[in-house]
């Protein structure tokens, strides 16, 4: 599906503003930011160091809340959510991915996105045939049963990226995902993040400095 002027966006962001408390201090992080990203959509957030590019995408995805503004993820108004609905959304509409890809060392890349599908209980039966399905859409067929210290560092952010998208998330977030990555390998992989958006129809947020 495409978006057109009558869906809603996926990503919506309104007005939001974060303000951390540092004993007497203020410091505003965000200021009414707003922004919208739609199903297939990506938005790269370009900004320096400290600009409150990791604030937004916590915001986003539940894991910190704004001090002002409002936050729609596919449809539910997460700035209003309980802690514990809070958590079940982001298991399920919502995949991060990190500027470093923490998997498990002792686990195959397989075992590592199978985890993931293990924590939002989807059945044994489903679980094997969507764990290959995603390692084969970032180009890892050849790569499942490797553990991390056997993959390239594009080939470990690959796992992470499908580890986010196992659990076919409606929003992928993604903070620096590049950014201890070469150029080549890190254009590689925003190119891989257009096709996830485009096949996917994920509403794919990345965070850059540069
Ligand atoms: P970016 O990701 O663009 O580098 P951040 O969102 O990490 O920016 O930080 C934005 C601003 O908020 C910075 O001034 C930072 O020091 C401050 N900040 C971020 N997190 C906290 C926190 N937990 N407590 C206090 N200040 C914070
Ligand atoms: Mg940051």
């Amino acid at each position: 599906m495409r978006e057109d002027s009558t869906m809603p966006a996926t990503i919506r962001v309104e007005d939001v503003s974060r303000i951390y408390r540092v004993g007497q201090q203020e410091r505003q992080a965000l200021k009414a930011v707003s922004l919208s990203v739609g199903a297939g959509q990506i938005v790269v957030l370009r900004g320096r160091s400290g600009s409150g590019k990791t604030t937004l995408l916590n915001c986003i995805g539940g894991l910190d809340r704004p001090t002002d503004g409002r936050i729609w993820v596919a449809e539910n108004e997460i700035t209003r959510l309980a802690e514990q609905r809070l958590v079940q959304l982001r298991r399920q509409q919502i995949g991060f991915v990190f500027q470093s890809h923490a998997l498990l060392p002792t686990y195959s890349a397989r075992e590592n996105v199978d985890l993931m599908l293990r924590l939002i209980h989807m059945p044994r039966e489903e679980r094997q045939a969507r764990v290959e399905q995603v390692l084969h859409l970032v180009g890892l067929g050849k790569w499942m049963e490797h553990r991390p210290h056997e993959l390239s560092g594009g080939q470990q952010q690959r796992v992470a990226i499908a580890r986010a998208l196992a659990p076919r998330p409606a929003v992928i977030l993604a903070d620096e995902p590049t950014s201890e990555l070469d150029t080549t390998t890190g254009q590689q992989i925003l190119q891989l993040f257009r096709r996830i958006a485009d096949e996917t129809q994920t509403a794919v947020l990345i965070a850059t400095h540069d």
